[in-house]
């Protein structure tokens, strides 16, 4: 069966992942959370305090120790990212890590590495990846590209329960700012900023439920791949 790519991009806390590895279950395709390679960059640059980020030797030294790998967890199947082969998919939600983030993922060396290792894990298609350049910059011919939206405070409520479910201690008002932060820098920065392709369907969930995003979604893939 023809296998297509599907690029879903959108801001922060809009659940993108959440569809995105529910579409890629009932296709059987791969998903890739792009967010989570920005986000262990993001952390192991915290845990070497690295600040010299104009620097370019420096970057490029850091860059070369890191590496990212996603692995499946066998009890619940989930695809988890790895740091240097260490599981580090619970840290990386932290806020801290939230809150720094799109600094570094503003920095073009690290861009420029992340984005070849996501084209490398999607070059034989078959891939859901979510992100906020995926069908700008990884994959400008991907056949299915959404650009998906919510109300602002719908999405920080719901990233806020979700955080809470998680045991994570935050308040309302740091998921809120964090998530408007995070818009701003990742929609203001000069290196591949969040766009809408201009062939991007856009998916505004505010009033959607799940089931009725993933229908919506998974609607559109089989029109393409049984064309
Ligand atoms: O998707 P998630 O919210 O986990 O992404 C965390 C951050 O990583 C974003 O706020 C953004 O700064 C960065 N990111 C990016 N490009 C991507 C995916 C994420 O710049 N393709």
């Amino acid at each position: 069966m023809k296998k297509i790519t599907i690029a879903i991009d959108g801001y922060s806390s809009c659940g993108k992942s959440t569809v995105a590895k529910q579409a890629a279950r009932m296709l059987g395709y791969s998903y890739v959370d792009s967010g989570a390679m920005y986000r262990a960059v993001a952390l192991y640059f915290m845990r070497k305090d690295f600040k010299d980020r104009d620097n370019e030797e420096a970057l490029l030294t850091l860059l070369k120790e890191i590496h990212i790998d996603f692995r499946v967890n066998a009890v619940n199947g989930a695809s988890e990212v790895y740091l240097n082969g260490v599981n580090a998919e619970h840290e990386i939600r932290n806020l801290e890590v939230s809150n720094n983030v799109s600094r570094v993922s503003a920095i073009p060396l690290v861009r420029k590495k992340l984005v070849a290792m996501q084209q490398e894990m999607g070059k034989s298609k078959g891939v859901v990846m979510d992100g906020r350049d995926i069908g700008t910059v990884v994959f400008p011919d991907a056949e299915l590209k959404l650009f998906m939206t919510a109300d602002p405070e719908v999405r920080a409520l719901r990233r806020y329960s979700e955080l809470i479910k998680k045991g994570t201690l935050v308040t309302l008002d740091e998921v809120r700012n964090n998530i408007q932060e995070r818009d701003y820098q990742d929609t203001h920065r000069t290196e591949s900023p969040l766009t809408q392709a201009a062939d991007a369907r856009v998916l505004d969930n505010t009033a959607l439920s799940p089931e009725e995003q993933l229908d919506l979604l998974i609607r559109w893939a089989e029109e393409l791949i049984d064309d």
